[in-house]
């Protein structure tokens, strides 16, 4: 059975670390291999703009594999079109973790490609992302304006040349996305979901989900981190393509979800977009995991032109003891007239209580 692990926690070193042991993680390497680290880094803005990796995430994934007595690894990206990788780099805080592991830093835009004929086309892949004996996907879980969502599989475009990036979107992103998850072999996925952006894969309205999340399949990964944004895997046209092209399946019913512990309450001093939503919650001692997936399913709601003005939601661990009116989010609403259970709901599951409460 295909297995998801989830941790939740603020400390990304630590719980990167944690969520790898508990996956068995290092049963994929022995001494000697060559490990390149593929992070998410489309801008150059740190982590807490909801674009990038954060980079505690990547240390803990560093140390883990330093721990296993490999010495060979790298961190390589590819930013977008028009943003340097090496400004990228810095603005994140991959110099100072360069440096801090003595693990180097490769700019894929300046690194030879090498070619792969898949349903008539012709893709080009970085030469030192194949040659690597095991490459780990770090994606961010985000919004994203075109595709909806950005995860695993899209963040493998970070492999490929400027050129490619291009061809990839006048083609539409889906059908070249789904056939480079065909082509492109990470060993597992551990994906960044501490803080991703609402709207857009550059950042600027940031929402904590404070959790990282492991699999080894990447379509697996990306079904599961669509619902966490409020939407259907099939509604994320490149899922279901990519699955069909091989790169993974998509039974979410059939996967095994192993959640590591629970969620903590964290204080949210959301900005624009996410302020606007969070008018709409009544939130105390609410956990972030809990929160960032109601902002998620209430931006989804708005998104379809379904977000009524007075509309109130409560969440939070102080609701526990209470017999509440409306609708409820979380096992700790339980006691509400109408609740979501699960703790955490997913963003889906928030959307679907939420359309039938309007
Ligand atoms: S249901 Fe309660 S305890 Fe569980 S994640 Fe939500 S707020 Fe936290």
């Amino acid at each position: 059975m295909h297995q998801i692990h989830v941790i939740y926690g603020t400390d990304g070193r630590r719980m990167a670390k944690r969520l790898l042991e508990a996956a068995g993680a290092g049963s994929h390497f022995s001494p000697g291999m060559r490990v390149a680290l593929k992070p998410n880094l489309v801008v150059a803005k740190p982590a807490s703009s909801g674009a990038t990796t954060h980079p505690e995430v990547v240390a803990g994934v560093i140390e883990f594999l330093q721990d296993l007595g490999l010495k060979n690894i790298e961190i390589m990206e590819s930013s977008w079109v028009g943003e340097g990788t090496a400004r990228a780099f810095k603005a994140a805080g991959y110099e100072q973790l360069s440096e801090r592991y003595g693990v180097p830093l490769i700019d894929l835009k300046k690194v030879p490609v090498r070619a792969f004929e898949a349903g008539g086309e012709t893709y080009q892949i970085c030469k030192p992302v194949l040659e690597a004996d095991a490459l780990i996907n770090l994606p961010v879980l985000k919004a994203h304006c075109q595709t909806l969502v950005t995860c695993a599989l899209k963040n493998l475009k970070g492999c490929i040349p400027d050129g490619e990036k291009r061809r990839y979107h006048a083609a539409g992103l889906t059908e070249p996305i789904a056939r480079l998850g065909s082509l492109v072999h990470p060993v597992f996925t551990v994906v960044d979901a501490l803080c991703g952006d609402l709207t857009f894969e550059e950042g600027g309205n940031p929402v904590p989900m404070n959790r990282l999340i492991h699999g080894e399949d990447p379509v697996l990964v990306d079904a599961y981190g669509a619902t966490l944004l409020g939407y259907d895997p099939d509604e994320i046209a490149y899922i279901p393509r990519a699955a069909a092209y091989g790169a993974g399946s998509m039974d979410l019913e059939g996967a095994e979800i192993r959640e590591l512990n629970r969620g903590e309450s964290g204080k949210m001093t959301p900005s624009g977009k996410v302020a606007r939503l969070a008018a709409h919650v009544d939130a105390r001692s609410a956990c972030s995991a809990c929160y960032g997936g109601l902002i998620h399913a209430l931006n989804r709601l708005d998104e379809m032109g379904r977000l009524p003005r007075d509309l109130k939601v409560s969440i939070g661990q102080d609701f526990q003891n209470e017999q509440g009116g409306g609708l409820g989010i979380g096992h700790c609403c339980r006691g509400f007239a109408r609740s979501v259970p699960s703790c955490p709901p997913s963003a889906r599951a928030i959307l679907e209580a939420l359309l039938k409460e309007i």
